[in-house]
Protein backbone atom coordinates (compact mmCIF):
# COMPACT_ATOMS: atom_id res chain seq x y z
CA UNK A 1 0.00 0.00 0.00
CA UNK A 2 1.50 3.31 -0.93
CA UNK A 3 2.35 5.90 1.61
CA UNK A 4 0.66 9.06 -0.52
CA UNK A 5 -2.25 9.91 -0.03
CA UNK A 6 -5.66 8.18 -1.76
CA UNK A 7 -7.04 11.75 -3.21
CA UNK A 8 -5.13 14.73 -3.52
CA UNK A 9 -6.63 18.18 -5.36
CA UNK A 10 -4.33 20.52 -5.94
CA UNK A 11 -5.25 24.16 -7.15
CA UNK A 12 -8.50 22.96 -8.93
CA UNK A 13 -10.70 25.73 -10.57
CA UNK A 14 -13.73 25.06 -12.63
CA UNK A 15 -16.51 27.93 -13.53
CA UNK A 16 -19.59 27.48 -15.51
CA UNK A 17 -19.19 30.06 -18.37
CA UNK A 18 -17.72 33.09 -16.22
CA UNK A 19 -18.91 31.82 -13.04
CA UNK A 20 -16.46 30.65 -10.98
CA UNK A 21 -17.17 27.28 -8.86
CA UNK A 22 -14.29 26.09 -7.15
CA UNK A 23 -11.76 28.36 -7.07
CA UNK A 24 -8.19 26.75 -6.02
CA UNK A 25 -9.29 24.11 -4.35
CA UNK A 26 -6.85 22.20 -2.60
CA UNK A 27 -7.22 18.99 -0.33
CA UNK A 28 -5.43 15.64 0.15
CA UNK A 29 -6.88 12.68 1.68
CA UNK A 30 -5.46 10.05 3.75
CA UNK A 31 -6.11 6.38 2.93
CA UNK A 32 -8.65 5.88 5.92
CA UNK A 33 -9.30 9.15 6.61
CA UNK A 34 -12.93 10.15 6.85
CA UNK A 35 -13.41 14.29 6.19
CA UNK A 36 -16.43 15.83 6.07
CA UNK A 37 -17.31 18.93 3.87
CA UNK A 38 -19.59 21.64 5.01
CA UNK A 39 -21.10 24.53 4.46
CA UNK A 40 -23.57 26.80 2.52
CA UNK A 41 -25.89 25.87 -0.11
CA UNK A 42 -24.71 26.44 -3.97
CA UNK A 43 -20.77 26.79 -2.21
CA UNK A 44 -19.31 24.13 -4.49
CA UNK A 45 -19.19 20.65 -1.87
CA UNK A 46 -21.16 18.47 -4.83
CA UNK A 47 -18.86 20.18 -7.27
CA UNK A 48 -15.79 19.44 -5.57
CA UNK A 49 -16.26 15.90 -4.91
CA UNK A 50 -17.80 15.14 -8.44
CA UNK A 51 -14.09 16.15 -9.20
CA UNK A 52 -13.13 12.82 -7.50
CA UNK A 53 -14.25 10.67 -9.90
CA UNK A 54 -14.29 12.48 -13.23
CA UNK A 55 -18.43 13.49 -13.17
CA UNK A 56 -16.99 17.19 -13.46
CA UNK A 57 -14.89 18.56 -15.36
CA UNK A 58 -12.35 20.85 -14.08
CA UNK A 59 -10.80 23.67 -15.77
CA UNK A 60 -7.16 23.83 -14.25
CA UNK A 61 -5.71 22.33 -11.36
CA UNK A 62 -5.05 18.65 -10.81
CA UNK A 63 -7.24 15.58 -9.45
CA UNK A 64 -5.50 12.67 -8.47
CA UNK A 65 -6.94 9.39 -7.45
CA UNK A 66 -5.10 7.15 -6.19
CA UNK A 67 -1.69 8.22 -8.18
CA UNK A 68 -3.53 8.66 -11.39
CA UNK A 69 -4.64 12.09 -12.66
CA UNK A 70 -8.41 11.75 -13.21
CA UNK A 71 -8.47 14.59 -15.74
CA UNK A 72 -6.20 13.27 -17.91
CA UNK A 73 -6.96 12.44 -21.49
CA UNK A 74 -5.67 8.56 -21.05
CA UNK A 75 -7.55 7.98 -17.82
CA UNK A 76 -9.89 4.85 -17.71
CA UNK A 77 -13.40 7.20 -15.63
CA UNK A 78 -15.51 3.91 -16.00
CA UNK A 79 -12.69 1.61 -14.30
CA UNK A 80 -12.04 5.09 -11.95
CA UNK A 81 -15.85 4.65 -10.73
CA UNK A 82 -15.82 1.62 -9.99
CA UNK A 83 -12.99 2.30 -7.87
CA UNK A 84 -15.05 4.84 -5.86
CA UNK A 85 -18.38 4.66 -4.42
CA UNK A 86 -20.72 7.11 -4.75
CA UNK A 87 -23.97 7.78 -2.49
CA UNK A 88 -26.29 10.32 -3.51
CA UNK A 89 -29.27 12.50 -1.55
CA UNK A 90 -31.68 10.73 -3.91
CA UNK A 91 -31.11 7.25 -3.67
CA UNK A 92 -31.34 6.54 -7.50
CA UNK A 93 -32.37 2.67 -7.20
CA UNK A 94 -33.86 0.78 -10.08
CA UNK A 95 -37.54 0.78 -9.34
CA UNK A 96 -38.29 -1.96 -11.53
CA UNK A 97 -35.61 -4.36 -9.39
CA UNK A 98 -35.59 -6.03 -6.22
CA UNK A 99 -33.17 -4.56 -3.01
CA UNK A 100 -31.14 -7.95 -4.27
CA UNK A 101 -30.79 -7.45 -7.92
CA UNK A 102 -30.02 -3.54 -7.31
CA UNK A 103 -26.79 -4.85 -6.07
CA UNK A 104 -26.00 -7.59 -7.64
CA UNK A 105 -26.58 -5.40 -10.97
CA UNK A 106 -23.78 -3.63 -11.40
CA UNK A 107 -20.89 -6.55 -10.07
CA UNK A 108 -22.28 -8.51 -13.22
CA UNK A 109 -21.83 -5.78 -15.73
CA UNK A 110 -19.09 -3.55 -14.40
CA UNK A 111 -17.11 -6.39 -12.80
CA UNK A 112 -18.33 -9.46 -14.65
CA UNK A 113 -19.02 -11.56 -12.00
CA UNK A 114 -21.30 -14.65 -12.23
CA UNK A 115 -24.53 -14.24 -10.56
CA UNK A 116 -24.07 -16.57 -8.10
CA UNK A 117 -21.00 -14.31 -7.09
CA UNK A 118 -22.79 -11.22 -7.18
CA UNK A 119 -25.69 -13.09 -5.39
CA UNK A 120 -23.61 -14.07 -2.09
CA UNK A 121 -21.77 -10.60 -2.19
CA UNK A 122 -25.10 -9.10 -1.98
CA UNK A 123 -26.63 -10.69 0.27
CA UNK A 124 -23.64 -10.08 2.56
CA UNK A 125 -23.87 -6.22 1.91
CA UNK A 126 -27.52 -6.40 2.47
CA UNK A 127 -26.86 -8.30 5.96
CA UNK A 128 -24.11 -5.59 6.82
CA UNK A 129 -26.79 -2.24 6.12
CA UNK A 130 -29.29 -4.59 8.39
CA UNK A 131 -31.67 -5.44 5.36
CA UNK A 132 -31.09 -9.10 5.07
CA UNK A 133 -35.11 -9.40 5.68
CA UNK A 134 -36.00 -6.86 2.21
CA UNK A 135 -33.61 -8.06 0.24
CA UNK A 136 -37.30 -9.29 -1.98
CA UNK A 137 -38.74 -5.86 -1.43
CA UNK A 138 -38.85 -3.76 -4.33
CA UNK A 139 -37.60 -0.06 -3.76
CA UNK A 140 -41.36 1.73 -3.45
CA UNK A 141 -41.89 -0.93 -0.31
CA UNK A 142 -38.81 0.30 1.19
CA UNK A 143 -38.64 3.65 3.57
CA UNK A 144 -36.20 6.14 2.53
CA UNK A 145 -33.78 5.23 4.96
CA UNK A 146 -33.99 1.41 3.55
CA UNK A 147 -33.57 2.60 0.26
CA UNK A 148 -30.25 4.32 1.27
CA UNK A 149 -28.68 2.18 2.86
CA UNK A 150 -29.72 -0.49 -0.26
CA UNK A 151 -27.45 2.41 -2.30
CA UNK A 152 -24.94 2.30 0.09
CA UNK A 153 -24.52 -1.40 0.00
CA UNK A 154 -24.66 -0.76 -4.20
CA UNK A 155 -21.71 1.17 -3.60
CA UNK A 156 -19.63 -1.07 -1.45
CA UNK A 157 -20.31 -4.26 -4.11
CA UNK A 158 -17.79 -3.34 -6.27
CA UNK A 159 -15.32 -3.26 -3.37
CA UNK A 160 -14.30 0.47 -3.79
CA UNK A 161 -11.35 2.25 -2.13
CA UNK A 162 -13.13 4.88 -0.97
CA UNK A 163 -16.51 6.10 -0.95
CA UNK A 164 -18.48 9.75 -1.48
CA UNK A 165 -21.13 10.71 -0.22
CA UNK A 166 -23.04 13.60 -1.33
CA UNK A 167 -25.91 15.17 1.48
CA UNK A 168 -26.46 11.40 1.81
CA UNK A 169 -29.54 12.12 5.04
CA UNK A 170 -31.19 14.89 3.27
CA UNK A 171 -33.93 13.96 1.61
CA UNK A 172 -34.74 11.51 4.69
CA UNK A 173 -37.49 12.30 7.26
CA UNK A 174 -35.66 12.77 10.70
CA UNK A 175 -36.70 9.31 12.18
CA UNK A 176 -34.39 8.18 9.43
CA UNK A 177 -31.53 10.06 9.43
CA UNK A 178 -29.60 7.85 12.07
CA UNK A 179 -30.37 4.46 10.54
CA UNK A 180 -27.75 5.40 7.70
CA UNK A 181 -25.40 7.28 9.53
CA UNK A 182 -24.97 4.31 11.67
CA UNK A 183 -24.29 2.29 8.70
CA UNK A 184 -21.76 5.28 7.26
CA UNK A 185 -20.09 5.35 11.30
CA UNK A 186 -19.25 1.47 10.97
CA UNK A 187 -17.81 2.00 6.93
CA UNK A 188 -15.81 4.37 8.75
CA UNK A 189 -14.94 2.25 11.40
CA UNK A 190 -13.72 -0.73 9.18
CA UNK A 191 -11.06 1.75 7.63
CA UNK A 192 -12.57 2.47 4.95
CA UNK A 193 -11.91 6.11 2.98
CA UNK A 194 -14.29 8.75 3.21
CA UNK A 195 -15.74 12.30 1.43
CA UNK A 196 -18.65 13.03 3.50
CA UNK A 197 -21.03 16.01 2.12
CA UNK A 198 -22.76 16.62 4.78
CA UNK A 199 -24.88 19.20 8.21
CA UNK A 200 -24.71 16.40 10.22
CA UNK A 201 -22.80 17.94 12.88
CA UNK A 202 -23.10 15.20 15.64
CA UNK A 203 -22.05 12.54 12.99
CA UNK A 204 -19.07 15.17 11.76
CA UNK A 205 -17.78 15.09 15.73
CA UNK A 206 -18.05 11.58 16.14
CA UNK A 207 -16.44 10.13 13.23
CA UNK A 208 -14.97 12.88 10.94
CA UNK A 209 -10.97 13.43 11.21
CA UNK A 210 -11.04 16.42 9.35
CA UNK A 211 -14.07 19.15 8.40
CA UNK A 212 -13.38 21.00 5.41
CA UNK A 213 -15.66 24.08 5.50
CA UNK A 214 -16.52 25.73 2.13
CA UNK A 215 -17.79 29.21 0.93
CA UNK A 216 -18.56 30.61 -2.57
CA UNK A 217 -16.45 27.69 -4.48
CA UNK A 218 -12.62 28.60 -1.62
CA UNK A 219 -12.41 25.85 0.81
CA UNK A 220 -11.94 28.54 3.64
CA UNK A 221 -11.08 26.14 6.54
CA UNK A 222 -9.69 22.09 6.11
CA UNK A 223 -9.27 21.61 10.18
CA UNK A 224 -8.98 18.22 12.29
CA UNK A 225 -12.72 17.60 13.33
CA UNK A 226 -12.17 18.51 17.09
CA UNK A 227 -10.32 21.91 16.35
CA UNK A 228 -12.68 22.57 14.10
CA UNK A 229 -15.84 22.61 16.44
CA UNK A 230 -14.03 23.70 19.07
CA UNK A 231 -13.46 27.18 17.76
CA UNK A 232 -14.17 27.91 14.08
CA UNK A 233 -11.26 30.09 12.70
CA UNK A 234 -13.41 32.05 10.27
CA UNK A 235 -16.44 34.45 11.29
CA UNK A 236 -18.05 32.10 7.53
CA UNK A 237 -17.99 29.52 9.75
CA UNK A 238 -19.04 30.47 12.95
CA UNK A 239 -22.37 31.47 11.35
CA UNK A 240 -22.80 28.66 9.29
CA UNK A 241 -22.46 26.68 12.97
CA UNK A 242 -24.65 28.50 14.69
CA UNK A 243 -27.27 28.45 12.22
CA UNK A 244 -27.54 24.40 12.13
CA UNK A 245 -26.51 23.56 15.55
P1 LIG B 1 -23.33 22.79 -3.16
O1 LIG B 1 -23.24 21.32 -3.36
O2 LIG B 1 -22.36 23.32 -2.14
O3 LIG B 1 -24.72 23.26 -2.85
P2 LIG B 1 -22.79 22.90 -5.99
O4 LIG B 1 -21.45 22.28 -6.15
O5 LIG B 1 -23.97 22.08 -6.34
O6 LIG B 1 -22.93 23.51 -4.52
O7 LIG B 1 -22.89 24.22 -6.87
C1 LIG B 1 -21.91 25.24 -6.81
C2 LIG B 1 -22.32 26.37 -7.72
O8 LIG B 1 -22.31 25.95 -9.07
C3 LIG B 1 -23.69 26.91 -7.44
O9 LIG B 1 -23.64 28.31 -7.48
C4 LIG B 1 -24.54 26.39 -8.58
O10 LIG B 1 -25.55 27.29 -8.90
C5 LIG B 1 -23.52 26.27 -9.70
N1 LIG B 1 -23.83 25.18 -10.65
C6 LIG B 1 -23.92 23.87 -10.34
N2 LIG B 1 -24.19 23.13 -11.43
C7 LIG B 1 -24.27 24.02 -12.45
C8 LIG B 1 -24.53 23.89 -13.86
N3 LIG B 1 -24.75 22.70 -14.42
N4 LIG B 1 -24.52 25.03 -14.61
C9 LIG B 1 -24.29 26.22 -14.05
N5 LIG B 1 -24.04 26.42 -12.74
C10 LIG B 1 -24.04 25.34 -11.96
MG1 LIG C 1 -24.68 19.86 -3.19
Amino acid sequence: MSGSPLIVLDRVCKQYGTTPVLRDCSLAVARGEIVVVCGPSGSGKSTLIKTVNGLEPYQSGSVRFDDEEVGARGTDLPRLRTRIGMVFQSFELYPHMTALRNVMLAQVHALGRSRAEARERALALLARVGLTERAEAYPADLSGGQQQRVAIARALALDPVAMLFDEPTSALDPEMINEVLDVMTALARDGMTMVVVTHEMGFARKVADRVVFMDEGRIVEDRPAAEFFAAPATERAKTFLSKII
